[in-house]
């Protein structure tokens, strides 16, 4: 599924072990190495999370999505510790900014890079950057809305697949329909159609396909954080194919000699992510362990607010 001739485990090799429940494993010799890399030099960590399926559980309304109390509470000891604390996703920067309650004191130092970079908020200043759609993103809606209106007429079963604007970008999920597999068949073809009709790029994720104005990827948003931070730690936590540009970036760090890990979130939904860890965590709740341990690893608690 994701076959992108990257390696991490030699074809004779057994396979990557599995987590155990809400917690994680080590599964290369950088993952068993980065809490110690990054307890040396707390301020050299760059820190990089994705949202969905990573901090905040998979559910089927994109909308109904929530940042685990238990993964805000790590991100909060990590807030101040780490030299950078990011969060790289899709979603829109203000959604983000939203499941994440910046407006909440503890993340006072976040950057949030939405939409794969294109928006960003930094906490520390309180900027916001949110570029204008053009105005393909809406004509792409607007042919999905009709092509999702008028299949669910000949194929009931299609019903309740949807569609999510944001921004610059405009996803088709077909989770929530009555029978998502017919739905991805029928539809998932259409959505790439219109895309590259209307010269959109064209992303896809579990059960989405996501139309988007700007060719950036999570491994432009990731290596603008590290241009500017020049880390001695890079940690990049995901769960998705959308990851894995970012988290190859921080594969060549390793292979370079330098510290880091790609911590994956694995699901059964996306099981090849797996070949792809060097911290191999159960859910977002084991990302959330792995955190914690790493924060544990970065300094001490003294029960003081970290802005
Ligand atoms: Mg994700």
């Amino acid at each position: 599924m994701c076959d992108d001739g990257e390696v991490t485990h030699p074809p004779t090799s057994p396979e990557p072990p599995t987590p155990p429940s809400q917690g994680w494993i080590a599964t290369t010799s950088a993952g068993s190495a980065v809490l110690d890399r990054a307890g040396a030099d707390p301020a050299g960590v760059l820190l990089a999370a994705d949202l969905d399926g990573t901090l905040a559980p998979i559910v089927e309304n994109p909308d109904d999505a929530a940042v685990l109390p238990r993964a805000r509470a790590a991100l909060e000891r990590l807030n101040g510790r780490a030299g950078t604390l990011a969060v790289i996703t899709g979603r829109p920067v203000r959604r983000a900014c939203e499941m994440l309650r910046t407006d909440r004191p503890g993340l006072g130092r976040i950057v949030i890079l939405g939409q794969y970079g294109v928006e960003s908020f930094e906490a520390a200043t309180g900027e916001l950057r949110v570029p204008e759609a053009p105005p393909a993103v809406a004509r792409a809606r607007a042919l999905l809305a009709d092509a999702v209106a008028r299949i669910a007429v000949t194929d009931p079963a299609t019903a309740g697949t949807m569609i999510e604007v944001k921004g610059g970008a405009v996803a088709l999920h077909t989770r929530r329909a009555a029978d998502p597999a017919l739905a991805w068949h029928l539809l998932a073809p259409r959505a790439r159609a219109v895309g590259e009709d209307l010269g959109l790029y064209i992303e896809e994720g579990r059960e989405v396909v996501e139309l988007t104005a700007w060719h950036t990827d999570k491994s432009d948003a990731l290596q603008r954080l590290i241009d500017r931070a020049r880390p001695s730690t890079v940690i990049m936590c995901g769960d998705d194919l959308g990851d894995l540009p970012a988290m190859r970036l921080v594969a060549e760090r390793i292979e370079g000699g330098g510290a880091g890990a790609r911590v994956v979130s694995w699901s059964a939904e996306q099981p090849s992510m797996r070949r792809h860890a060097d911290v191999l965590c159960d859910s977002p709740q084991g990302v959330s362990q792995f955190l914690e341990e790493l924060a544990g690893r970065m300094g001490k608690d003294d029960g003081s607010p970290e802005e």
